[in-house]
Parts: C-alpha cells; sequence; structure tokens
C-alpha cells in the first residue's frame, strides 16, 4: 500500500494533483447546488437547472480526471486524441453528471441510490475512455483491479445522493471527491503505460491543458455566478420560508385573486374557518367556483350564492376596500374585507370576530340594562325616548314610584327589596301588552315608554300597573303590599325628551302628594306651581329666625253648656312679600323638607307658652304631622318642652290625622304609645276623610275623634250623613272615645250634633281663630260669666 502511494507520488506532479483536486471539490459544489435548485424548481426551468446540474457533474469530472492526467508521468509527452478526449467528456456528462442530476426528480431511495450507483460506475467508465484517448503510448489496466474501484466508487455515490435531504452539503461533496480520487488513483495505480512509436499524434499536453483550463474557467465561472445567486436564492428561499410560515400563522384567513379572476394563494386559516374540503379551494380555481363551494359547504342557496357573488364583483370594481360582516348558520359572525388589487383580483381576509361581537354585545347590554332586573336603564330609556322624539312619533311616558318600597327593604332586608324589584319588573312587562318599553330608572323608580298619545288607553294602562302592583307580594312567607303612584306626560305637551321627563316627574309628585296609589296626568300649570313651591320652600327655610309665624287659637266648646274647654293651635305664616300663607300650603312643603320638626316643636313650645296663663282646666290641642311621629326623639322632645313651661301634660292634646296613623302604623303607633303614657291625649283628626277604619280607633289607643266639617255641615239635610255621625258617635262612645264636631257654622249643625250625642264643638259659629291674647280674654270673660250664672243661681234658690 504504502509502495502504491510512493509511486503514485513519484509518478505525479503534486501541484497538477492539488489542482485536480480543487477542481473536482468546486466542481461538486457546484453540482450539489444546482442539484438543490432542479428540485426547488418546477417545468421548464427544472429541466435547465438539470441539464446544468448533468454538465457541471460530467464536465466536473471530466476536467479532474485531465487535469490529474495532465499532471501524470511528465518524463512522458503524451499525446491525445482530440475525438476520444471530446467522447470522453461527452461519456462523463452522460453517465456520471446526468444520472447523479435525475435523481434530483425522486423522492425514492432506490431510485436515489440507483442513481448514485450508476454515478459511481460512470466516474470509472469516463476514466477509461479519459486513458483511452492517450495516443502514443498503450495502457494496460488490468481488469481485475477495476471491479472493486467501480463497485466502491458506486457505493459512495449512491451514500451521496440517498442521504437525507437535511445532510450538510460538505459531507456529499466528500463523498463524490472521495470516489473521484479513488477511481483515478485506484485505476492510475495498477496501470502500465508503455510507449509505442516515437512521434507523438493528435493534441499535445499544452492544447489539453488549454482546453481544460477553459472548461475550469466556465466552472469556476459558474461556481461564482452560483455563489452570489445562491446567496440570493438562500435569501429568497428564507424570505419564501417566512412568508409561508406567516401565511400558515395568521388569524385571518387570506385569499388572493388574480387579474384573470383566478386563486393565486390562500392560507390554511380559510380552509379551517369555513372547514372546506379540500378540492373545495385550490391555486388558479376560478373565485366563482370557491364561492359556489363555500356556499354548499354553508348551507346557502342558489339566490344567496348569486347574491353573494354579486356583491363580490361589485366589490372588485371598486377602488376602496369594502368591509362586511356575515353572521354564519352556526352562530359565528366572520368579518369579511376585501381590497381590490390596482388592474384586477382582489385580497380577501376573513377573521372570526364572534368573540369580540359577542362581547361587544355584552358591553352594550350592561350599559343599557339594569343589571338587577334585566330590564332597560335609564341611559338606554332615555335613547329610546329621544329616538321617539327624533321620529317624530307620539310617546306617552309613565314614571312610575312604589309607594311602600322603603318599609319592605328595612323591615325584611335588602335581598327581599330586590326581589320584590325584580318581579315588580315582571308584572309590569306583564299588563304591558302592546310591546310598551318597561324601564328602571334608579332604586324603586321604573318607567313605562308608550308609543302612543291615546288618553283613554294611556289611563287604562296606568290603572293595570297600579292594580299589578297593589297586588300583594308573599316574601318569606309574609304578604307585603307596596303599591305605587304614576306621573303621565305626553309628547304633544313637551317640546322635547327632557321637558317631556320634567312633566312626568311633576305628574308624579303632584299624584304622591294627592295620596299615593293614584295616577296623575301631567296639566298646565304645574310646572309654575312647582316653580313656586320651589320659592316657598327657600322662604320656609329662614321663616323661624325671622319670627314669621304666630299661632292663633280656635275655641272648643262643649255642646252641653257651650262653656269653653280647650283651643285648637293653627299656625298663621306672614310672609313678608305675599302676606298671610295659608298652612294648607306651606305645612305640606314643611313636611317634604323636614322642616316641620323644627317648627312642630316651636309651635309645641309656644302653645305650652300660653296655655300656661290660661285658666286650669283649658287644654291646647297642637295639630302634628306623622313627620315628626316618626323622628325618635319627638315624644322626650314634647315631655321636655312641657316640663320647661311647668305645664301638666294633661292640658295637651295631640291631633293627628288618620292616613298619617295608617303610613308606617307600627313607628307611629309607639310614639304615640310613649306620649299617651306620659299622659298627653291624642285625638284623630278629619275623621271621615280618610280610612274612617273604626279599627284604627281601637289600634291606637286614642281618646277622641274629630268629625269632619264635611259630614257636619251635610248632616242638617242629608239624612245619611245625619245617620253615619249618629253611628260614629255612638260607636265612639262605646269604645270610650270622645268626639269633636268640627266647622259647625250654623246653629243647626250645632243642634244636629247635640242630638247625636256628641260632646264637643269647634266652628265660626262658636268662635274663629284668634291671638293667645284673645283667647285669654275669651277664658277671663268665661270665668266671670260662670261667676255670675253661679251667683245668679245662688240668688235664685235663696229667692226660692
Ligand atoms: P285642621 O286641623 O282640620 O284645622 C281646622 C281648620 O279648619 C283650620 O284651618 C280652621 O281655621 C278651619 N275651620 C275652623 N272652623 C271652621 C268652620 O266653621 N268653617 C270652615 N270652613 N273652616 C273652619 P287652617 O287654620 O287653615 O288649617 C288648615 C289645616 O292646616 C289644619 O286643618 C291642619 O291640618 C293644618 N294646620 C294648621 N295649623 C297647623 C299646625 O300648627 N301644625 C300642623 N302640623 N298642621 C297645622
Ligand atoms: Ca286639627
Ligand atoms: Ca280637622
Amino acid at each position: 500500500m504504502v509502495e502504491i502511494f510512493l509511486t503514485l507520488a513519484k509518478d505525479h506532479a503534486i501541484t497538477l494533483v492539488v489542482a485536480a483536486t480543487v477542481v473536482c471539490i468546486v466542481a461538486s459544489w457546484l453540482f450539489f447546488d444546482l442539484f438543490e435548485r432542479v428540485r426547488g424548481t418546477v417545468g421548464l426551468s427544472r429541466l435547465q437547472w438539470l441539464g446544468f446540474a448533468a454538465l457541471a457533474g460530467g464536465l466536473g469530472v471530466w476536467t479532474t480526471h485531465f487535469i490529474a492526467t495532465l499532471g501524470y508521468r511528465p518524463d512522458f509527452a503524451f499525446s491525445f486524441d482530440p475525438d476520444m478526449t471530446a467522447a470522453s467528456a461527452l461519456i462523463s456528462v452522460a453517465t456520471v453528471g446526468l444520472p447523479a442530476a435525475l435523481t434530483a426528480l425522486t423522492d425514492r431511495t432506490w431510485l436515489k441510490l440507483l442513481g448514485g450507483a450508476v454515478t459511481g460506475a460512470g466516474i470509472v467508465l469516463m476514466h477509461v475512455a479519459g486513458m483511452a484517448a492517450l495516443t502514443n503510448c498503450g495502457v494496460e489496466q488490468p481488469a481485475a483491479g477495476a471491479v472493486p474501484i467501480a463497485l466502491a466508487s458506486a457505493a459512495l455515490c449512491a451514500l451521496a445522493m440517498a442521504l437525507p435531504e437535511r445532510t450538510r452539503p460538505g459531507i456529499r461533496i466528500a463523498l463524490a471527491v472521495a470516489a473521484v480520487s479513488l477511481v483515478h488513483f485506484g485505476l492510475i495505480a495498477g496501470t502500465a503505460i508503455v510507449p509505442v512509436g516515437s512521434e507523438p499524434s493528435g493534441i499535445d499536453r499544452s492544447i489539453l491543458g488549454f482546453l481544460v483550463g477553459i472548461v475550469v474557467i466556465c466552472l469556476a465561472l459558474s461556481a461564482g455566478a452560483l455563489v452570489t445567486s445562491s446567496s440570493k436564492l438562500a435569501e429568497q428561499k428564507q424570505r419564501e420560508a417566512l412568508f409561508s410560515n406567516a401565511l400558515t400563522n395568521m388569524s385571518n384567513g387570506l385569499l388572493v385573486i388574480g387579474a384573470g379572476g383566478r386563486i393565486d394563494l390562500f392560507n390554511d386559516r380559510l380552509v379551517t374557518l369555513f372547514d372546506i374540503r379540500p378540492e373545495g379551494v385550490a391555486i388558479g380555481m376560478p373565485w366563482q367556483r370557491y364561492l359556489a363551494n363555500l356556499a354548499e359547504r354553508l348551507g346557502w342557496n342558489e339566490a344567496r350564492l348569486g347574491r353573494v357573488i354579486d356583491n363580490h364583483t361589485q366589490w372588485f370594481a371598486l377602488d376602496r376596500t369594502t368591509y362586511l360582516e356575515h353572521a354564519l348558520e352556526d352562530g359565528r359572525t366572520i368579518s369579511v374585507s376585501c381590497r381590490p388589487i390596482m388592474g384586477g383580483g382582489a385580497v380577501l381576509t376573513y377573521d372570526d370576530v364572534t368573540a369580540e361581537r359577542q362581547a361587544q354585545r355584552e358591553v352594550e347590554r350592561l350599559a343599557f340594562h339594569d343589571p338587577l332586573t334585566g330590564l332597560p336603564n335609564r341611559r338606554k330609556f332615555a335613547q329610546e325616548l329621544e329616538a321617539a322624539y327624533e321620529g317624530r312619533r307620539a310617546a306617552t311616558l309613565f314614571l312610575i314610584d312604589l309607594d311602600r318600597f322603603k318599609i319592605v327593604n328595612d323591615t325584611l332586608g335588602h335581598a327581599a327589596g330586590d326581589w320584590l324589584l325584580t318581579e315588580c319588573g315582571v308584572r309590569m312587562g306583564r299588563v304591558c301588552e302592546r310591546g310598551e318599553l318597561v324601564a328602571r330608572l334608579a332604586g324603586d323608580e321604573f318607567a313605562v315608554l308608550s308609543l302612543s298619545c291615546d288618553e283613554e288607553e294611556a289611563a287604562g294602562l296606568s290603572r293595570r300597573i297600579i292594580a299589578t302592583l297593589s297586588d300583594p307580594f308573599l316574601i318569606h312567607g309574609r304578604m307585603v303590599s307596596v303599591g305605587c303612584s304614576i306621573g303621565m306626560a305626553s309628547t304633544r305637551d313637551a317640546a322635547s325628551a327632557d321637558v317631556m321627563i320634567q312633566h312626568a316627574d311633576l305628574a308624579l309628585y303632584k299624584a304622591k302628594t294627592l295620596g299615593r296609589g293614584r295616577n296623575q296626568r301631567y296639566e298646565a300649570g304645574m310646572q309654575e306651581a312647582a316653580m313656586r313651591r320651589s320659592v316657598l320652600e327657600a322662604d320656609l327655610r329662614g321663616a323661624l329666625e325671622r319670627g314669621e309665624f304666630t299661632l292663633l287659637y280656635q275655641p272648643l266648646y262643649r255642646i252641653e253648656d257651650r262653656s269653653v274647654l280647650g283651643f285648637e293651635a293653627l299656625i298663621r305664616w306672614q310672609h313678608p312679600a305675599r302676606g298671610f300663607i295659608s298652612p294648607g300650603e306651606f305645612i305640606p312643603v314643611a313636611e317634604e323638607t323636614g322642616l316641620i320638626r323644627e317648627i312642630g316643636l316651636w309651635i309645641v313650645e309656644e302653645a305650652c307658652r300660653h296655655v300656661r296663663q290660661w285658666p286650669d282646666g283649658i287644654h291646647v290641642a297642637v295639630n302634628v304631622s306623622p313627620v315628626q311621629l316618626r323622628s325618635e326623639g319627638f315624644p322626650g322632645e314634647v315631655a321636655r318642652l312641657l316640663e320647661a313651661a311647668g305645664v301638666s301634660p294633661d292640658r295637651l292634646e295631640i291631633e293627628l290625622t288618620e292616613t298619617a296613623l295608617v303610613e308606617d302604623s307600627e313607628l307611629i303607633a309607639a310614639s304615640l304609645r310613649t306620649l299617651r303614657d306620659s299622659g298627653i291625649r291624642v285625638a284623630m283628626d278629619d275623621f271621615g276623610t280618610g280610612y274612617s277604619s273604626l279599627a284604627h280607633l281601637r289600634k291606637f289607643d286614642l281618646d277622641c275623634i274629630k268629625i269632619d266639617l264635611s259630614f257636619v255641615q251635610t248632616a242638617p239635610f242629608d239624612p245619611a250623613a245625619a245617620a253615619v255621625l249618629h253611628a260614629v258617635v255612638q260607636l265612639a262612645r262605646g269604645l270610650g272615645v270622645g268626639t269633636v264636631g268640627e266647622g259647625v257654622e250654623t246653629e243647626e249643625q250645632f243642634e244636629v250634633l247635640r242630638q247625636a250625642g256628641c260632646e264637643v264643638a269647634q266652628g265660626y259659629l262658636l268662635g274663629r281663630p284668634m291671638t293667645a291674647m284673645q283667647a285669654y280674654a275669651l277664658c277671663r270673660a268665661e270665668t266671670r260669666q260662670n261667676v255670675r250664672r253661679a251667683l245668679a243661681r245662688r240668688s235664685a234658690v235663696a229667692a226660692v
């Protein structure tokens, strides 16, 4: 072996051997680069690259062989047969370059192995042909040695071609160079060169060298060109890889339609988005066919498909992007954008926006609905009202306020309150049969919007709402009744939605002041009244400090002997600008604002101050509003004032209306009990105007009832009123409760009361409200008269 190497080294010019090796490496690199291009292209360009690869491979081996031959036995003046030399080049291309290049066309390993093996054998064939081109010497090559070399060459080349694609190119190049070197040097080593003839014939070494040089230069230039284009190719490949990566991983479906109306590009997302069958979309497919396939997939009928195709045709012709959303039968929403391309075609992107739209809808729902009842909220209601105005539609607005909701919330807890509100919403929805909008505006405030201005219809609906909300609710086994008040306004009376809401608000306020459970339509003048009220409210705030209030006293007479028994304190407000203002006007305002608490204590204080100056048996009756009785410290405050004035509690009477007694009855009953326990007397005022329930008489432990003037004044000519008056007096007597007849203006009325058995009378006939001084004077006069009467009686007895 060592001997073989030594001989080879001796027989070869080492520089040319190195040059041959370099050429072989470069040619192999060139071949494998071209080989990759064959794999990466299709059609004609693939054929071209195949030809280049075959040439590079074949000529590379040929050149390597001849450079090495040029360096072989420099002592010999070889000459070469030009035909055979050319033929050896062709053989090399045909048996080495071509079979190797052809393996690029297959993915089958056995074919690659076969191609490689043929290539390996081709190298041997080329070598033999090359050696046969030597003209002035005989070449003796032992055939036996050639066989294992051919087999080894075939094996190396087969391996080089069949290695997996990801194998580094250097390994293949090394295998190829190894095969070429093995064949050349292996066969040369066993070859005997015998000179024949003295004159060399054919082309000599220098000419061959020149030819080989040209081929080498060609190969080198090709290699250089390829190096540049390879880096471009690599860049392009990288870009393509990036592009394809981006395309595959895009969240949108993509479809590119070329100028010819055929599909140029689409991505995987498009396929998964619509679950299209593999044959449903393809490069080169006309876009109409793709839409037809989509229609089949999504279950569209012919008509819908036609519409979709027409739409697409229109969008492609526009010079701007079209956006739209498709609601699919499976519940998904797909957003489509179609961007036409200059010169024809379009880029379509598809996006599944189902989640976004759902989230959007949810946000809208939350923004426009009340989370507790699920009803539209104030914002939504205002929007609908505005829409009615914008559309110039007639509408009626019902503002609904629950009457006794706060009590439920306070006594049964917030969970019960929440349930009640929800249930109210459900009940209202049930009675709004014409699709009226029911909304919850805030707390226990609801609203209904009906698209009609018909007054009868509106009255009917409001009655139905009141009725349904007045039906008791069963909460935790307890029957609870709330009821509601309604204020109504219509678009006819209001120029804008805001004004209409104001109107309904005013009407609601009126409904509440008239007593709950009512409906009230807005009437002209309410606005002005409200204005007046708010001015009144402002004036009322400083009236007490400014000393604008006074108390007048109206006497109460025993019917039996027409003697004064006490006085009812009646407040008067002397307004600096408006003059006298009736308590009927300002007391309700004072009650609403809570000012009544302060004013009420002043009344008690003032009444105590006066009653102290009157004769002992004379008492004072003070009107008290439910607001005062509901405030916790009231009984204690009254006791303190009585004590401070040094007035015995039995000289004070509290007057309270029946309606006031019924509201918040537990709280008020407790307050009244404390007052009564301290010795203060309690009278029920205006009996006959409210519930007129005798049950209340029992429940509240009253001392006296004041029969309203409407009964007293009608009794003389209305037998029914007289009968009621009789019955009430008798029943009261049965319960041990005293009776006062109010508003007595005539002797007949006085007489009716007397006959009915009523004990006390009050009215203009007997005495108008008077100042404390006048009351005092009246008491003094009474006393003098009594003394006179007593003296007269005594002298009459003496005379007898
Ligand atoms: P009321 O408690 O029923 O008071 C009786 C009202 O009837 C008084 O009107 C009195 O002047 C009037 N009146 C008395 N006799 C006759 C009569 O023969 N014929 C007619 N037509 N009327 C008669 P006034 O003083 O205007 O009081 C009106 C209401 O204002 C009172 O009705 C009472 O509810 C309330 N009020 C008056 N003063 C006070 C007060 O100091 N505190 C509170 N909370 N309310 C008061
Ligand atoms: Ca009274
Ligand atoms: Ca009264």
